[in-house]
């Protein structure tokens, strides 16, 4: 596809997508600026992040750390947000705070050293969500912390000194109605919140859910394929 016609495809993906989020938002009573859309470039080419960032998007984010640090070099001229949303190792996570404006998956204390490491070494404060898990204690390949673990998570990262707690980050577990999963994300984040009112960001919603979670309060909404089509190898 030629970069005109491929600029054409975003433009109309993209104007779709913020019809979405201002109906969900408008329906609830909220102001559809408060939504902040995170175009989730994985597997698609450096090529595309710049035709997105021509078409206005501000925010990025990848899910694994050499795609993302490859796209972040490639496009480092641009004045782009990058988020880190995928599984975090520890032996990455110093890595991954060279180039990461937001990291939304924190998940263990384990992480919190070695990211406040990187950003030590970039001279960058990171802006830090914690993943809280929604799934049913014990899930195969559960990611996200526990509830009852995010006070002592979040603890950790305010003491570590470059790194900046902004909130909480959850995906939908499958099979489930995605509604019903942000209600209880809205009820863990109210009483986060309430104990750390600066830390009141709410990343949740993808493609297929944005309005349950736009719904349910989410500050940024992480679109793939409803902005960039499907993704050609998964
Ligand atoms: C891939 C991914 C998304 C985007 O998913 P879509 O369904 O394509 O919008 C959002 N969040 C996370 C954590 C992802 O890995």
């Amino acid at each position: 596809m030629s970069d005109l016609a491929r600029r054409d495809e975003l433009a109309a993906n993209l104007d779709a997508v913020r019809r979405r989020i201002e109906a969900a938002a408008t329906a609830v009573g909220r102001d559809p600026d408060e939504v902040t859309l995170v175009a989730v470039t994985k597997f698609f080419p450096a090529s595309d992040v710049r035709l997105l960032a021509e078409l206005g998007v501000t925010d990025v984010g990848e899910n694994r750390h050499q795609e993302a640090q490859d796209k972040a070099a490639a496009c480092a001229d641009l004045d782009l947000r990058w988020h880190f949303i995928g599984g975090l190792q520890s032996n990455k996570a110093a890595a991954v705070a060279s180039y990461a404006d937001v990291v939304e998956s924190v998940d263990r204390r384990k992480l919190v050293a070695p990211l406040n490491r990187g950003a030590h070494e970039r001279s960058h404060e990171i802006e830090v969500l914690l993943q809280v898990s929604l799934d049913p204690p014990g899930r195969e390949g559960r990611a996200g912390a526990d509830a009852e673990d995010l006070d002592d998570l979040a603890r950790a990262v305010e003491e570590a000194g470059m790194l900046r707690l902004r909130g909480l980050m959850a995906v939908a577990p499958l099979g489930e109605d995605p509604s019903a999963a942000y209600d209880r994300l809205s009820r863990i984040r109210a009483d986060f919140v309430a104990a750390r009112p600066s830390a009141d960001l709410l990343s949740a919603g993808m493609s297929a859910d944005l309005e349950a979670a736009v719904k349910a309060g989410a500050t940024h909404v992480r679109l793939g394929t409803a902005v960039l089509g499907p993704r050609p190898r998964n």
